[in-house]
This record gives structure tokens, C-alpha cells and sequence, in this order.
């Protein structure tokens, strides 16, 4: 396919509002690629180079690829950066500059994998005269391309594509691309779920058909995707919906799935990034103390005082996420990696087995040492001895519990009943934090006019429809400062009309992309005719009553890691439940 080709669907999927349509023309791209190119094109969409877990990035800023456009169209440097200071997007900028030149007839002729080629080959220059071979690389393919392709491959390169499609969107669209219909997501799901990169689910699937898609198996290098736990206020409540089951301390780290080679050992966060540079003490610990030559298993890595043996609180683990000193950082803070659950060993498959099976072979499979150690678990049907073991993890310091369900799989991908954490916030009224999805905001009256920003407008994800439904106008909880810096933040994704997957009743004065995360506290969570978040035909939404910015950004959460419609639904339950009781 050629690379023109592409464009005219990137220009159609960014011009509709519906999801549905969006749907309609990402299945007509999956049937119309070559096999060879369904890989590449998916990750494109996704605005990737490859799944996450390789760690490959452009990395090229601003200023370069200003650099690139300047070189590519013969244009001095600072007029492309006026120009760029003007229309605000690098791929208007390139695109203008090379209507202008004459000889464009050669253009045009690139091909998908071509561009995605040398895509690549720019990525994987490093060290020493990196930086100019990346702008050469970059300009000789803008060169060759016609103005509107080099438009996109801009905005690829500076990660402003903002195509916004969801990976359900593009497993449905998968699924209609070959069976007509959306009858397929259900096993493509389970394949990205044990290997996390959609490009080689696409790829299996037209290459190999539903055989395929069937035949994926765990494999050690290859994340899988999470198990996610649900919520409930009480222990009387975990005990009647799991009966017997597993209770274990629930620990404020960063989650680490380890996965075993020899002596090869890879670290993965929950977002799939590969963070094995993050956690040399690990690393070692795992190759000295885990009786087995391939194993993946899950923990929660935090950092211990190693004179009383107490867990630090999460500010002092999380001064580990740094790219220098990590050495240092390991010498003072060294960590603990408190493991829970195993997913494969030495050729078995441990996924589908049941949780005390699986808990049963990671405590024979982890030797007794310093570096890891088994997270605490009691089994028990009592409410009363649940409610205990609570209290000690909440005096410990610890975050709360996850009660396990004893017969449940590891649910790759999901969050469910099999895992429930019970958090001390909840006891309360509604003080635990809600994560939000930015997806506009409103010029600000009165004093704020000044900052050019007065709201946010936040919003949730529907796992269901793969869309974002609002959820609260939030004002307040950042100072000036932050406000300003918000705002030139959202004005990097701003777009021209409301995102396809965004469903609102309320007008911001300026949409973006959803992307960036906040955590929000709220009083409570009241009905509102004026948001979508559980909106049905008639009946009222819900919204957040006097919602306020806790923190900044989260960069470690993706917009489809928000709270979920389904979430804010159970917390209203359970608020109901909680005032009666109270
Ligand atoms: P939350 O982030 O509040 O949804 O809680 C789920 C997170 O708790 C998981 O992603 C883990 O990082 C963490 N966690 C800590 N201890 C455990 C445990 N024993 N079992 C499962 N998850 C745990």
C-alpha cells in the first residue's frame, strides 16, 4: 500500500465524530493492507513504532524535527520556526513549505513499510552523532514525500497524531475485518492479552487465521497484559461474594512482572513498559533466588528499612523512577519484591490454573533471601478475621488487602471479582481518589481570565462503547502556576472538534486529545442530567460533587487506565450503602 494511501484513512479517522464510523473505516484499512504491512499500520495508528515493552521511541524534540523540516524543504531554520510559532503544528508547517517547491512530482511514491522502515532506522540511532544522523534520516524522508504525507509523518514524529483510537476499537474493527463482524474479539482479545502487542495479533490473524489467534500461548520476554482487581467497601461484602478465599497484604510499590531466562531477566510495570533498568537490586535477587530456569511471576516492589524490617511509604520507593543514580538509589533505598502471583515456570502455563495452585508453586518456586519475599496471605471465611488482618496491614502502614478468589485463573487483561482490594479510604464517605481523563477545558471568568483557563472537563472511560463520558467540571485544587502550565499542556493536544471517542453533552471551550490523567478528590457522587457517565435514555448521569486536583499529571496511567463508568457506578452503590450503615 502506498504510503498516500494511509493518509487519506488517517484524514478520514480524523475527521469523524463517531465512533462507530471510525470502526467502519479501520476495517476497511484491515481488509485493504497487505499482510506484511498490518503490523506496521497498527502500530502507526497507535502512534508507536512497537508494542511498549520494546522501548522504541523517535526520540526526536521539537527543535529537530524543525531542523529536519528546514533541511527537507531548503527553508532557513528560523523562518520554519516562525512559521511553526504561527500554525502550531509541525505537520502544517512541512506541509506548506513543500507545496511551495516546485519539482513535487517525484514525491508521493513511498510506500507503508518504506516510511515505517525508515521510521524505524531513525529510532535506532544512538550514541555518538545520533542526533544528526536522526535529523538526515528525517529529512531525506521528507523529501521524498508528497506535502500531505509529510504532514503525518511530522506529527508521528513529534507524537502528535492524535488519531485517538482505542485498542478495543481496533480488535472490533480486526474482527469485522475478517468475520464481518465483532464476533471475533473475544479470542483476539485473549491473544493481546498474553502478549500485549496488537501489530502481532493483527498480523497472526490475516496471516494465520482464527488458527492462529488460537494457538498464542504465554511467552517468557512477551508481557501479559494485567489482572486488575475490583472494589468493595466492607469485608462482610468480599466474604459473601468469594466466600473461602485468599487475603493478602496489599503493598504501595510499583508492580513488576518478572519474566525468567536463564539469567536473562526482564522487568515489566503495569503499564507493560520495560522497567528492568529501574531495579538492578531485583534483577539480582530474582537470578539468586528463584528455583527456576524460566518462570514469569508478579510482585509489588517497595522499599524496606533494612535495619527494622518496615515498609517506607510510597514517596520513598518512588524516588527509584529516575534514568540516573539508580545505583545509588538501590545502595540507600534498596527494595523488596513482595511476590503474588506466578504465571508460568519451566514450560507450564500457569495462567489458567487456580489461584492456590498457583500460590502453592510460587512458595516452593521463590528460595527464602532478602530480595524477595512472598506477599502475606491468610485464608479464611471468617468476615471478622478478614476485618483483622486488615487493621494490621493498615497499622503496618500497608494500603489495605486484595482478597483472592481461590478457584479463579489469573484473568489477563481484566479487572473483576477474582481480585478484591479493600482500602482503608473507603470506610468513610466518599474520600477515596477517582482517576479522571482530561478532555477539555473552559476559559477562565473573573480572575482566571487572566490565566486563560478557569475548568477542567473530566471524564471516565466505558470499557463497553471504548469511549470517555464526562464525569465532572473540576475548578479547583491547582495553584496559578499549575493552571498556566495545564493549560500550555492541553494546548499541545488541542483539537478542532470533539474527539470521536469522547461522548458529551457539555461544550468546553476547547477540546484535547484525552491523554493526560489527573486524580480528582470528591465529596461525593451525586446524579446529573448534564454528564454522560452512566447516562441512559432517560435516566440521569452521574457526576463528582465538588471535585478538586490532588497532585499533578499521572504520567504512569493511559486514558483507557481512568476510572471506568462501571467503577463510578459501584462507588455510588457502595456510598449508598456505606450512609446506611453510618
Ligand atoms: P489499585 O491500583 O488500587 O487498583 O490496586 C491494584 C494494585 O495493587 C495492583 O496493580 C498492584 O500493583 C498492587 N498490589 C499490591 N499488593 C498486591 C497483591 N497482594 N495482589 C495484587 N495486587 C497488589
Amino acid at each position: 500500500m502506498r504510503f498516500a494511501k494511509l493518509v487519506d484513512y488517517f484524514e478520514r479517522l480524523e475527521a469523524t465524530t463517531k465512533r462507530l464510523e471510525m470502526f467502519d473505516i479501520l476495517s476497511e484499512l484491515f481488509r485493504e493492507v497487505e499482510v506484511e504491512e498490518i503490523a506496521p499500520v497498527v502500530y502507526l495508528l497507535e502512534e508507536q513504532l512497537a508494542p511498549p515493552f520494546r522501548g522504541i521511541e523517535i526520540g526526536m524534540a521539537e527543535k529537530l524535527v524543525l531542523r529536519a523540516i528546514a533541511k527537507a524543504t531548503g527553508v532557513e531554520e528560523g523562518r520554519v520556526a516562525t512559521l511553526y510559532k504561527k500554525l502550531g503544528d509541525p505537520g502544517l508547517v512541512v506541509e506548506r513549505l513543500l507545496e511551495q517547491k516546485k519539482e513535487a512530482s517525484a514525491r508521493g511514491k513511498l510506500t507503508v513499510l518504506a516510511v515505517y522502515t525508515r521510521l524505524m532506522e531513525i529510532a535506532e540511532q544512538t550514541g555518538e552523532g545520533s542526533v544528526e544522523r536522526k535529523i538526515q534520516g528525517l529529512s531525506d524522508l521528507l523529501a521524498e514525500a508528497g506535502p500531505k504525507e509529510a504532514r503525518y509523518i511530522a506529527r508521528f514524529v513529534m507524537g502528535r497524531l492524535r488519531l485517538g483510537i482505542g485498542d478495543p476499537t481496533i480488535l472490533d474493527a480486526l474482527s469485522k475485518a475478517v468475520a464481518g463482524d465483532r464476533s471475533l474479539r473475544p479470542e483476539l482479545e485473549r491473544a493481546y492479552n498474553l502478549c500485549s502487542d496488537l501489530g502481532l495479533v493483527a498480523r497472526t490473524l490475516r496471516g494465520q487465521g482464527l488458527e492462529g489467534i488460537r494457538a498464542f500461548r504465554v511467552r517468557v520476554g512477551h508481557p501479559i497484559r494485567m489482572a486488575l482487581a475490583e472494589r468493595l467497601p466492607t469485608a462482610e461484602e468480599i466474604i459473601r461474594r468469594l466466600g473461602r478465599c485468599a487475603v493478602e497484604v496489599k503493598i504501595d510499590g510499583f508492580r513488576c512482572q518478572v519474566h525468567k531466562q536463564g539469567d536473562a531477566v526482564e522487568i515489566f510495570s503495569r503499564n507493560l513498559e520495560r522497567t528492568t533498568p529501574m531495579f538492578p537490586d531485583i534483577v539480582e535477587g530474582v537470578r539468586r533466588q528463584v528455583a527456576a530456569r524460566e518462570a514469569i511471576f508478579e510482585g509489588e516492589a517497595v522499599a524496606v528499612n533494612e535495619e527494622t524490617g518496615e515498609i517506607y511509604p510510597f514517596q520513598v520507593t518512588v524516588q527509584r523512577k529516575r534514568k540516573h543514580g539508580v545505583e545509588e538509589m538501590a545502595r540507600e533505598y534498596p527494595l523488596v519484591l513482595y511476590a503474588f502471583d506466578l504465571l508460568y515456570s519451566d514450560g507450564m502455563d500457569y495462567t489458567p490454573e487456580p489461584y492456590e495452585r498457583r500460590r502453592a508453586a510460587l512458595e516452593r518456586m521463590i528460595r527464602p533471601g532478602d530480595r524477595l519475599k512472598l506477599a502475606e496471605m491468610i485464608i479464611t471465611e471468617d468476615p471478622k478475621a478478614v476485618e483483622r488482618f486488615f487493621e494490621e496491614s493498615i497499622e503496618r502502614g500497608l494500603e489495605g488487602i486484595v482478597a483472592k478468589r481461590l478457584d479463579a485463573p489469573y484473568q489477563a487483561g481484566a479487572r473483576g471479582f477474582h481480585w478484591i482490594k479493600l482500602k482503608r479510604s473507603y470506610k468513610g464517605e466518599l474520600s477515596d481518589t477517582l482517576d479522571v481523563v482530561l478532555i477539555g477545558y473552559f476559559h477562565g471568568r473573573g480572575s482566571r481570565a487572566r490565566l486563560g483557563i478557569g475548568a477542567l472537563l473530566g471524564a471516565v472511560y466505558d470499557e463497553e462503547s471504548d469511549t470517555f463520558k464526562t464525569i465532572a467540571k473540576i475548578g479547583s485544587g491547582l495553584s496559578e502556576e499549575e493552571w498556566v502550565r495545564i493549560r500550555e499542556l492541553l494546548d499541545r493536544s488541542r483539537v478542532s472538534h470533539r474527539p470521536a471517542r469522547v461522548d458529551s453533552l457539555i461544550e468546553p471551550d476547547v477540546w484535547v486529545e484525552p491523554r493526560y490523567v489527573v486524580t480528582v478528590l470528591a465529596d461525593e457522587i451525586t446524579k446529573s442530567p448534564v454528564h454522560t457517565c452512566g447516562k441512559r435514555d432517560d435516566e440521569p448521569g452521574y457526576a463528582l460533587r465538588f471535585p478538586r486536583v490532588v497532585g499533578w499529571i499521572r504520567e504512569d496511567k493511559r486514558p483507557e487506565d481512568a476510572n471506568t463508568v462501571r467503577e463510578v457506578l459501584e462507588l455510588y452503590e457502595m456510598q449508598k450503602r456505606v450512609k446506611l450503615a453510618g
